[in-house]
């Protein structure tokens, strides 16, 4: 890392300074400015420590509106199409404008000009947002195609947590499998064996059945790959094989999930974790000061979270969260494996799970009303098997799930507005060279063109 950092120096003095060779965009999936600060308040209870999340402290800070062309509020599709290309679409839609014309992204424009490129999530790595960067689909989910887009991309490194083409149980899995190999891209599903001499990489996974993500922090508690580890093998790949310039974006995948789930515990972890992958690019940032640029905003709002609910009136109370040890939907799965296995399940039993993995009669006061609530939950969930389920993007809830989760809100003051996205504009940070562009209310198409005109002022044979 240090002799590459030095090869990287030596080559500095042929580019001008006022143009980026390394650029970072952090893309906080469904990070609203009341994740953002969930996860600060989040990062003072756990550690102690104060300061603020890193990327908190960056010299610039503005907003951007997300509208999509079809809707005031967007998907990911759309606003990935708009965060990466520059251009308005339709809900749905990856890398095309409405009449599905095709747009490329600032990765391969970048690509053109010679930069390395590397995409990195913590979902999967054919999800709307990084598929945006390469991919042109009518509609998210064609997996298959996307797949088949990101073979012929040229994109240098790609990390998530699967690829769902090649999971589809038919012939066209066989399709992306040799597409891959074909363009030369070899599949690793483990961080650490991730040879030197390959350059064209993907990293996924080691769990094939769980394509969708690397799994919530809450859960995993660092076992598995971390974006934070993820990020720093994406920079190691791209500082060996283009050590002059290049671009990766960083999608917090998970945060959309906690947030459509709202589950204020397993985003907060989603925060501490984004924010560490963003340590990773400060440190590469102070070994290159004036060839960086990092950029960290988000596609969206999910479930507008504040700090600070009816219930809790003029206070809010996060540190009651640190005894929620289970993400919301693990606890859910945890509900159903208990009501399908048939046998006759106590209320007490229930009552004391519930105490072990969220805290609730512990930590967590519940009142006799509250009581009452999760015993009516527990009797249509467990006793008479009619509790009628809660659906979410990324999830179904059972009664008692739901209602355990809203007796947590009440207590902590997690305020959730709804289950999907919001239209409300998201927070942009930026630091290193050219981030004094971004210190404007802004739209999300104008950030990468901003990036683009940052880069194309600038002499091209630097990066050839
Ligand atoms: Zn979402």
């Amino acid at each position: 890392m240090l002799a590459l950092s030095i090869a990287a120096t030596i080559t500095i003095t042929v580019c001008k300074a006022s143009s980026p060779r390394y650029i970072f965009y952090f893309i906080g999936d469904g990070m609203g400015m009341g994740a953002i600060m969930t996860g600060e308040l989040w990062k003072h209870i756990i550690t102690g420590d104060t300061t603020s999340t890193i990327f908190k402290q960056f010299p610039i800070a503005s907003f951007a509106t997300t509208y999509s062309a079809s809707s005031p509020v967007t998907d990911s599709a759309a606003a990935g199409t708009a965060l990466s290309s520059g251009m308005k679409t339709r809900n749905d839609m990856v890398g095309m404008l409405p009449d599905s014309t095709a747009v490329n992204s600032i990765a391969i424009k970048l690509q053109e000009l010679g930069y390395g490129t590397g995409l990195v999530t913590s979902v999967a790595a054919d999800d709307a947002t990084p598929a945006a960067f390469y991919a042109h689909v009518p509609a998210r989910k064609m997996y298959t195609d996307i797949d088949a887009d990101f073979a012929r991309s040229g994109i240098d490194f790609l990390a998530g947590a699967g690829l769902r083409g090649l999971n589809k149980r038919h012939k066209k899995n066989t399709t992306t499998d040799s597409l891959l190999q074909l363009y030369n891209y070899k599949i690793f599903r483990d961080i650490n064996a991730i040879p030197d001499n390959v350059s064209k990489v993907i990293l996924l996974n080691n769990d094939t059945l769980q394509p969708s993500t690397i799994g919530y922090n809450i859960d995993t508690r660092g076992s598995g790959m971390t974006l934070a580890a993820m990020t720093g093998a994406a920079i190691s790949h791209l500082e060996k094989y283009h050590p002059e310039a290049f671009f990766l974006m960083i999608e917090g995948g998970e945060i959309d999930h906690a947030a459509h789930a709202n589950d204020a515990a397993s985003l907060a972890w989603e925060m501490m974790s984004f924010d560490e992958a963003i340590k990773v690019a400060w440190n590469f940032y102070l070994a290159h000061p004036d060839e960086t640029l990092i950029v960290v905003t988000a596609d969206h709002n999910t479930g507008g979270i504040s700090i600070g609910n009816t219930a809790t009136g003029y206070n809010a109370h996060f540190e009651l969260l640190t005894s929620q040890k289970v993400s919301k939907n693990r606890f859910a799965d945890i509900i159903s494996e208990i009501s399908d296995n048939n046998t006759p399940v106590k209320w007490d039993e229930i009552k004391n799970m519930m105490t072990d993995k969220l805290g609730l009669w512990d930590k967590i006061p519940v009142t006799a009303d509250e009581e009452d609530s999760l015993k009516d939950a527990y009797t249509a969930t467990f006793i008479n098997h009619d509790g009628k389920k809660f659906y979410t993007l990324y999830a179904d809830f059972d009664p008692l799930t739901t209602t355990a989760f809203k007796i947590i809100d009440n207590h902590s003051g997690a305020g959730w507005i709804s289950n999907n996205h919001t239209g409300n504009p998201v927070p942009v940070f930026a630091a290193g060279t050219g981030a004094e562009k971004f210190s404007r209310m802004l739209d999300n198409t104008d950030i990468p063109r901003i990036i683009m005109s940052l880069v194309s002022t600038q002499d091209k044979s630097c990066h050839k």
